[in-house]
């Protein structure tokens, strides 16, 4: 799977896309990224990615000029216009990174690991002409609710959370089916505790995992994970899920 990144600050990828498992991922050719600087999209000496809004208001918005240009030297052909839509491509996704967009979740990585590829634009300032949004995106992703200065840590984290699901990207395959968010078959749904309601979307967070010394500081690590007894560390496993979720995430459960 093939990542192009579109910024204003190229540098920023250095960092974060090369620890492990996206690193191991990028050697094992599991996944391309590349990284455009929008700037060498502009036509002008000062090489000008942004403007003051219409209709006024603090802060520069980014053109939709050299992002449409940038956009389109990647695919290799034209996106159209208002009265000619250039051709489309199903395995090819145009994200643009958006406080106000649709909330990436695990459900949507799992959804971006079927594309060939994935072109992120990451916004900057006060925001992105929204004809990018509009006309040129595919989709406009939010990573949560909250506002960041710009897309460009957005962007690593879809990286990450879709790269870490494609085949061969983990170590070990089994981990990324038995972790926070993933599906549960629906007989293993346990029911919450103080109502009929199940938990919605089929998940839960992950159990709790603890690792030596047993004990540490005077706390005790659960002695039933110490028994060796399997069924018995599923059935805690599972009740911890459930209390962890209800805990921290009751919004997780949804009313039948
Ligand atoms: N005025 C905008 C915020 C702009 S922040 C608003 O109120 O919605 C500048 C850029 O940071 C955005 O264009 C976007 O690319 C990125 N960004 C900020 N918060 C984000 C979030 N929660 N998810 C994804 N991208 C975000």
């Amino acid at each position: 799977m093939r990542f192009d990144l579109i910024t204003i600050f190229p540098e920023f990828f250095a960092g974060p896309l090369d620890h492990g498992i996206v690193r191991r991922a990028r050697e094992a050719g599991i996944i391309e990224v590349h990284v455009q600087d929008l700037r060498e999209f502009t036509k002008d000496r000062h090489r000008t990615v942004d403007d003051r809004p219409f209709g006024g208001g603090e802060g520069m918005v980014l053109k939709p000029e050299p992002l449409f240009d940038a956009v389109e030297s990647l695919l290799g052909h034209g996106v159209g216009d208002s009265t000619y839509p250039g051709p489309t491509d199903a395995k090819t996704a145009i994200v643009l990174m958006s406080a106000a967009g649709k909330l990436f979740n695990q459900e949507a990585a799992r959804r971006y690991t079927q594309f060939e590829r994935t072109i992120l634009i990451c916004g900057r300032y006060e925001g992105v002409d929204e004809r990018v949004a509009e006309h040129l995106a595919t989709e406009e992703l939010s990573i949560g609710d909250f506002v960041l200065s710009g897309g460009e840590l957005p962007a690593a984290l879809v990286i990450d959370a879709v790269t870490r699901l494609l085949p061969g990207a983990l170590g070990n395959e089994a981990s990324s089916q038995n972790e926070s968010f993933s599906a549960l078959p629906s007989a293993d749904l346990p029911l919450n505790a103080n109502s009929t309601s199940r938990v919605s979307n089929h998940t839960l967070l992950d159990f709790p995992h603890y690792t030596r010394p047993a004990e540490f500081r005077g706390w005790a690590v659960p002695p039933v994970l110490i028994g060796g007894n399997h069924a018995e560390v599923a059935k805690w496993r599972s009740a911890a899920a459930l209390e962890k979720t209800c805990r921290n995430r009751p919004d997780l459960f949804a009313k039948e």
